[in-house]
């Protein structure tokens, strides 16, 4: 079984685009699982993580009529069959297992590859993660991109919890792992240097990209970002989805 994300009742999975990153653009179906093992304070997704009776702050706090999740309303507990067939219906083979952290859930996760290879073996797997948890065998050799976003100090977790030095190097080693950075402020560029030098991941493996829940602040952003980007040699990138459906979820 799959503890999903669920979103207007149903399990969220849904047929869009790759808005970030190194596959930007490329048409895709997402598989949102539930849980995570951080809490961001600015992150988008956390009606997979900010339960009530937690003591985690997020920025949405200040905002009238914002509560924290009832967890039994937010998670579908899914049968992996069912998951596949869901899928499988989209007309599209590139699938984005995110969350969340779906890294949480390698056995289940690992169960769908499978169950979708056994349908079609063009089927190709990409999984979000915020780079704490060293993958298992299995899982690793179902997933053909990882997209690892290690946290910095502005997400507020502690540096105890957002960096893992063991998936760390494990990603920096991967060719099939890439690592992309959310920059808030200018100065959060210093944490990646040492990240980067910390575990010696490769400049072409970095990709850039400014923190923004809407349009206004990522063209404020974007400036100063792809001016650092030019210095160090890394990518940047923009965020698609943010561009077009601003905090619109499940697209
Ligand atoms: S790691 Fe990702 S899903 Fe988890 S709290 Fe941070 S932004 Fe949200």
């Amino acid at each position: 079984m799959l503890k999903m994300a669920r979103l207007n009742g149903r399990p969220e999975i849904f047929y869009s685009i790759q808005g970030e990153g190194k596959s930007i653009g490329v048409p895709s179906i997402f598989v949102r699982s539930s849980l995570c093992n951080l809490h961001c304070i600015w992150c988008d997704t956390d009606y997979t993580w900010n339960w009530v009776g937690t003591r985690f702050p997020h920025v949405h706090d200040v905002l009238p009529g914002y509560r924290k999740f009832q967890k039994k309303d937010w998670i579908v507990e899914c049968d992996i069959r069912a998951v596949a067939d869901e899928v499988a219906a989209f007309p599209c083979k590139n699938v984005i297992l995110t969350g969340g952290e779906p890294m949480l859930q390698q056995p289940a996760f690992t169960n769908l590859m499978r169950t979708l290879r056994s349908i079609s073996i063009d089927y190709r797997f990409e999984v979000e993660t915020n780079g704490t948890l060293k993958p298992g065998p299995e899982f690793d050799a179902g997933i053909d991109q990882y997209n690892v976003s290690p946290k910095l100090e502005n997400s507020n977790n502690t540096r105890k919890l957002r960096e893992r030095p063991v998936p760390l190097r494990f990603f920096a080693k991967s060719p099939k792992a890439n690592f992309k950075f959310v920059l808030a402020a200018e100065n959060d560029l210093a944490e990646v240097l040492e990240l980067a030098g910390t575990y010696q991941i490769a400049a072409e493996k970095i990709w850039l990209m400014p923190e923004a829940t809407g349009w206004e602040a990522l063209q404020e952003k974007r400036h100063w970002l792809v001016e650092i980007c030019k210095q160090y040699g890394f990518r940047y990138s923009d965020r698609l989805h943010v561009q077009i459906w601003g905090s619109k979820k499940g697209v």
